[in-house]
C-alpha cells in the first residue's frame, strides 16, 4: 500500500456541519498544541509542509482532511491545551472534535500524539475518554529528547496505563516513522468496525 506517500489536501472544516461527506476510511491525529503533531504527520507522509501548525492561541480551529492514495484519508484534528484559549474556543473544540470522533462511521482509529517527556496530561486523558472504543495509537513524540533508558521506562508506563499500541517517535531522527506507517497501513487494510451504539 502506498497510501502514506501520496497525500493531497482535501478540505478544511470549521464546524461539525461542514465536513466533507464520509467516504474512505479515516485515521485522525490528535494532540496538545506544540507536541509535534504536524511534524509527525509530515514525517509520516514524507512531506515537508502538508500539515501546518497553528501557533495562534484562540484562532478558529479546523479539522483538516487529506486524501491518501488507495482510498484512505488522514484527518488532522485541531490541537488542544493552549493555556490562554477563551472558553468559547474550547467549547467549539469539544463540539467539533467530540462530534467527529463519536459519530464518524468511517473513522478507523486515532493517533494521539503526546510529548514523550510528559505523556498523559489531564487533557490527553479527557480526549481518550471521549474516544470510547475507537482504536488508539499513542505516539510518543520528540523521543530524541529522552535517553534510551528513559524511552523504555516511558513506553512501559504508558502501556500500563492505556493497554493500547504505544510507539516512540521522532520527526527529527525519524525514529519510529516506518514502524508507525506500517502499523497505520495495517489499520487501513483491516479496519475494525466500530461498535454500534447500544
Ligand atoms: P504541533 O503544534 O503539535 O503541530 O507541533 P509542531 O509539529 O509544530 O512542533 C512543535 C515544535 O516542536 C516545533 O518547534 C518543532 O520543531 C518541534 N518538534 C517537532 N517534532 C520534534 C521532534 O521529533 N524532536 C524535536 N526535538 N523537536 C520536535
Amino acid at each position: 500500500m502506498k497510501a502514506f506517500s501520496q497525500a493531497t489536501f482535501l478540505a478544511s472544516s470549521g464546524s461539525s456541519t461542514d465536513m466533507p461527506p464520509a467516504g474512505p476510511p479515516e485515521i485522525a491525529f490528535a494532540g496538545r498544541s506544540n507536541v509535534g503533531k504536524s511534524s509527525a504527520i509530515n514525517a509520516l507522509l514524507g512531506r515537508k509542509r502538508l500539515a501546518f501548525t497553528s501557533k495562534t492561541p484562540g484562532r478558529t480551529q479546523t479539522l483538516n482532511f487529506f486524501e491518501l492514495g488507495d482510498g484512505a484519508r488522514l484527518v488532522d484534528l485541531p490541537g488542544y491545551g493552549f493555556a490562554s484559549v477563551p472558553q468559547a474556543v474550547r467549547a467549539q473544540w469539544e463540539t467539533m472534535v467530540g462530534s467527529y470522533v463519536t459519530s464518524r462511521d468511517t473513522l478507523v482509529g486515532v493517533v494521539l500524539v503526546m510529548d514523550a517527556r510528559h505523556p498523559l496530561t489531564a487533557l490527553d486523558t479527557q480526549l481518550i475518554h471521549f474516544l470510547g472504543d475507537v482504536r488508539l495509537l499513542a505516539l510518543l513524540s520528540k523521543a530524541d529528547k529522552l535517553t534510551r533508558a528513559e524511552q523504555g521506562r516511558t513506553v512501559k508506563s504508558v502501556e500500563a496505563s492505556l493497554r493500547t499500541d504505544v510507539r516512540l517517535f521522532s520527526s527529527l531522527t525519524r525514529q519510529g516513522v516506518d514502524e508507525c506507517r506500517d502499523l497505520l497501513e495495517r489499520w487501513l487494510i483491516q479496519p475494525t468496525p466500530r461498535r454500534s451504539p447500544e
